[in-house]
């Protein structure tokens, strides 16, 4: 974490406070992710040099250059453009050569790119959405907050065999809404769940 300059991913004026254990704002109503939190999902993602990994919600690029330093390659998709677009142009500056950043609706993954050894989710979703679980590889693991709108369950899903998922708690956690097909809707601010929500 020490390698990746913080003040370069958020937004100018904020520089001051990039390396206080909290998010900031970076424009259309999204953060860059408390670096303690960004810490314990990639810890948890438990990478390796060869790993290849999606992150969805590239928002400022911190996490997925953070990721970038321990993974081999990082898959990163944004909805918004204008933070895909300048977190592209972030990677290419800070010289940051294994991260391919997509604009699009990441609560259906990247099919073409699968499959991940991990998926770290930066946004909270009212469920697990089905397309990440399957393009987890063999043994692969996602790192998701699942819950209501204004807090969730951090989650660890890991691929023991073809069919088996084996899921464990990580703790509470604050995201901002995963928005798309498999996830909330965009009405704001009361978030509903695009489908139906089972057992909650
Ligand atoms: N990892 C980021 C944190 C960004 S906050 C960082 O280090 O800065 C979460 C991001 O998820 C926001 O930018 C939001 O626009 C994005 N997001 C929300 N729903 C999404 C979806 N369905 N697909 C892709 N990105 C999404």
């Amino acid at each position: 974490m020490g390698t990746v300059p913080r003040e370069k991913f958020v937004d100018p004026g904020f520089e001051e406070y990039a390396y206080e254990d909290a998010p900031l704002s970076i424009g259309d109503g999204q953060t860059i992710s408390q670096p303690f939190i960004v810490a314990l999902m990639i810890e948890k993602a438990d990478l390796d040099a060869d790993d290849k990994v999606l992150e969805v919600g590239t928002g400022s690029g911190y996490a997925s250059a953070l990721i970038s330093h321990i993974a081999m390659y990082v898959y990163s998709i944004e909805r918004h453009e204008r933070l895909a677009l300048q977190a592209r142009e972030r990677f290419e500056k800070l010289g940051y050569g294994n991260i391919d950043v997509r604009v699009g609706d990441g609560s259906k993954g990247w099919a073409e790119a699968a499959p991940f050894d991990a998926i770290i989710v930066s946004a909270g979703a009212p469920e697990v959405p089905g397309a990440l679980k399957e393009q987890l590889g063999p043994g692969g693991r996602l790192i998701i907050p699942v819950g209501c709108s204004d807090a969730q369950r951090l989650k660890r899903i890991t691929r023991t065999a073809a069919a088996t998922f084996e899921e464990e708690d990580l703790g509470g956690v604050v995201f901002v809404p995963l928005i798309g097909e498999d996830a909330w809707t965009a009405a704001h601010p009361m978030y509903t769940a695009t489908a139906p929500r089972k057992n909650k």
